[in-house]
C-alpha cells in the first residue's frame, strides 16, 4: 500500500540530506529503494535501518559522475528489485567560490557531478523504464537554475543544465510514458544549504536569518523538497511532465 506501492525507486544521493528524506519517504509510501550515494556515506546503515523498519531497501555505492560505477549501481538495484520506474537524480554538489578564482577542475568537478550524472544515471535507467512500461523522472534543480547568485556561476549553470534536462527529457519519451520533472528547492537546512551560506558569508554575500527569511520566510525543510518529489513520482502527477516545481516559499515569484 502507499502511493508509490508496486514502483521500483532509485535515488542519486539518497543518503543524504533531501535525498536521505526522499528515500525514507518513498520506502514509507511502498516503493523498493535503491540508495545510491558515495561508498563513504551512510548509505549501509540508511538501508538497513529502513530494512529493520520492514521496507524493501539497498544501498548500491557509487559515484554518479562515473559510468562504470553508475552502470553497477543501477544493475545492483535491477537485480534486487526488478527494472526501476522511479529515478531521482538528486546527488549535487556545491561551489560558492568568486568566479575571477575558480579552476577548470572546479568547472570540470561541479559539471560532472551535477550535470553529467544526470545523463549517465538516466541513460543506464531508461532502457528499463520503458521495457517496464514507464515511469517518473524526477531531477533536483534548484531556485539557482533562474536565480543568479554572487559566487555561484559554476553552481548556477549547472542546475540551468538541469532545469533544461528535465524538461528535454520529457518532451523526447512522453510518447514511451515516461514524465521528467524537476522539483526546484530554495535555501534547506541540509549539509548543502548550511555550508553554502557558511561560504557566501565569507565571500560577502547577506544570507543571514534576516536576508533568508526577506527571501523565502525560513529555510525549507528536507521533507518538504521529498513530499514535492513524491508527488511527482506517484501517478497524482501523472499529467504532470516536464515542469519546474518550485519548493521555495515564493522566492523566485516574486
Ligand atoms: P546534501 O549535501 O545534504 O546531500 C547530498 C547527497 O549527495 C549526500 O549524501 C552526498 O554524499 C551525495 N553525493 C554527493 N556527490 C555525490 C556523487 N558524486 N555520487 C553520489 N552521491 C553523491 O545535499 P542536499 O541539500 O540534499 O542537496 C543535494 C541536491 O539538492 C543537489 O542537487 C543540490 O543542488 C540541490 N539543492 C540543494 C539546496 C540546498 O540549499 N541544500 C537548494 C537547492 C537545491
Amino acid at each position: 500500500t502507499g502511493r508509490l506501492a508496486g514502483k521500483v525507486a532509485l535515488i542519486t544521493g539518497g543518503a543524504g540530506g533531501c535525498g536521505l528524506a526522499a528515500s525514507e519517504l518513498f520506502a514509507a509510501e511502498g516503493a523498493k529503494v535503491g540508495i545510491v550515494d558515495l561508498p563513504r556515506s551512510k548509505g549501509d546503515d540508511v538501508a538497513r535501518r529502513l530494512r529493520e523498519a520492514g521496507h524493501d531497501v539497498i544501498f548500491a555505492p557509487a559515484d554518479v559522475s562515473d559510468a562504470e560505477q553508475v552502470e553497477n549501481c543501477v544493475k545492483a538495484v535491477t537485480d534486487a528489485f526488478g527494472p526501476i520506474t522511479v529515478l531521482m537524480n538528486h546527488a549535487g554538489i556545491l561551489a560558492a567560490v568568486p568566479f575571477l578564482e575558480t579552476s577548470e577542475e572546479e568547472w570540470d568537478r561541479i559539471m560532472a557531478v551535477n550535470v553529467k550524472s544526470m545523463f549517465l544515471v538516466s541513460k543506464a535507467v531508461l532502457p528499463g523504464m520503458i521495457e517496464a512500461g514507464g515511469g517518473s523522472v524526477i531531477c533536483t534543480s534548484s531556485i539557482s537554475a533562474v536565480v543568479g547568485t554572487p559566487m555561484e556561476v559554476l553552481y548556477c549553470t549547472s542546475k540551468g543544465a538541469c532545469h533544461m534536462f528535465a524538461r528535454a527529457l520529457a518532451v523526447e519519451f512522453r510518447d514511451r510514458n515516461i514524465r521528467s520533472n524537476a522539483v526546484c528547492p530554495g535555501f534547506i537546512a541540509t549539509a548543502h544549504g548550511l555550508r553554502e551560506i557558511e561560504l557566501l558569508t565569507k565571500n560577502g554575500v547577506d544570507v543571514s536569518e534576516e536576508a533568508i527569511a526577506a527571501a523565502q520566510g525560513r529555510l525549507c525543510r528536507p521533507d518538504e523538497v521529498a513530499k514535492a518529489a513524491l508527488f511527482l513520482a506517484s501517478d497524482d502527477a501523472s499529467f504532470v511532465n516536464g515542469a519546474h516545481l518550485f519548493a521555495d516559499n515564493a522566492y523566485t515569484a516574486i
